[in-house]
């Protein structure tokens, strides 16, 4: 029988659902216990540099420095370079904070020198004294495609920040797998994992991607999985989750995110607001538990984090 601090654990995360659970994971985990690994399907280049959207966000918020209000960026941040780009009549559809910046700076110029996206992010990590292991979910440019109704296919900040998810989906398109390969970091971590964490993260752009990484999907499979759902109550608390699932012509529900998921969990936690109790409708015998996951303050991350771990260790410890 294990205990609950000798669980080792993979988070699964998008970035700003996903970034919260992780933060509460890290907070109730004792040190060398957790591994993120992180959609990068979002990450583009911006006048010549890598930016890596929801590894930022997660690196932020485990650092301290993540700006609450926006959900992305690094508190108390300034824009002179922003507003300077506008003066220039520059693209300033993305918002590049100054500090943000540096980091796409220094990213950028780690990537240049050869160095792989999975040091690089271990780099930075430790000069932003972030302890836990952030791993990208592969080394490769891995871009996630948007193709829309009206025919056009942007790239996923292009839909998401450029035209604020507003035109109506037709296809998430993934990158030919085949041209992906999983790192050894992200293997060890899954390989070492008794527990597999999908964070309340965009199931079809934020986690979707990362099991879309040969042999991820495999190695999470023979492990104890909790997925917490980002739906609750038919929306999204931030950003186009529930849009997404609407316009691919399944109603967003705590159920379907659950179906979509369907034989890969063995336990679901969703919201308390939830109108109804969920039914399950995979074969598989599916534990499913009810309470708050809406995360504001650091308890409500901590408490959230405690349920999923308590969750898993109960499958853990009847499984093995
Ligand atoms: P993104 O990459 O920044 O879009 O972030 P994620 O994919 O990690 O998370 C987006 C999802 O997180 C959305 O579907 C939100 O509904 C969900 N979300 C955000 N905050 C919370 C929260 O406090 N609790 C839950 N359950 N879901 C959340
Ligand atoms: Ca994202």
């Amino acid at each position: 029988m294990k205990k609950i601090d000798e669980l080792k654990v993979a988070a699964l995360a998008g970035g700003v659902g996903g970034a919260k659970l992780i933060v509460g994971l890290r907070n109730v985990l004792p040190e060398g216990q957790l591994t993120a690994i992180v959609n990068t399907g979002d990450d583009f280049e911006h006048f010549g540099l890598r930016i890596c959207p929801d590894l930022d966000t997660v690196c932020y918020s485990l650092a301290g420095v993540a700006d609450a209000l926006h959900g992305w960026g690094v508190k108390d941040e300034t824009w002179h370079v922003l507003d300077q780009l506008r003066q220039l009549e520059a693209p300033s559809w993305f918002a590049l904070g100054d500090r943000d910046l540096a980091l796409h700076l220094e990213r950028t110029r780690l990537l240049a020198e050869g160095n792989r996206l999975t040091l690089v992010t271990k780099a930075i990590c430790r000069k932003l004294e972030v302890s836990t292991a952030v791993l990208p979910m592969c080394d490769q440019v891995a871009p996630t495609l948007i193709r829309l109704k009206d025919g056009r296919v942007l790239g996923f900040q292009e839909y998401f920040v450029g035209e604020r998810f507003e035109p109506l989906i037709d296809e998430i398109i993934l990158p030919e797998a085949s041209n992906l390969s999983m790192t050894t970091e992200v293997a060890e971590a899954l390989r070492n994992a008794d527990l597999i964490v999908i964070c309340p993260s965009n199931p079809w752009v934020s986690i979707a991607p990362i099991l879309n990484v040969p042999g991820v999907r495999e190695q999470v499979s023979s492990k104890i999985i909790i997925a917490v759902s980002p739906i609750i109550n038919g929306a999204a608390l931030k950003g186009p989750a529930a849009k997404m699932f609407a316009e691919l012509g399944i109603e967003a529900s705590a159920s379907n995110v659950l179906a979509h998921y369907g034989e890969l969990v063995d336990g679901f936690v969703y919201d308390n607001q939830e109108d109804e109790n969920l039914t399950i409708t995979s074969s598989k015998g599916i534990i499913l538990f009810k309470t708050n996951t809406i995360m504001k303050e650091t308890h409500e991350k901590n408490n959230l984090a405690v349920d999923v771990l308590c969750l898993g260790l109960k499958l853990f410890n009847e499984n093995n």
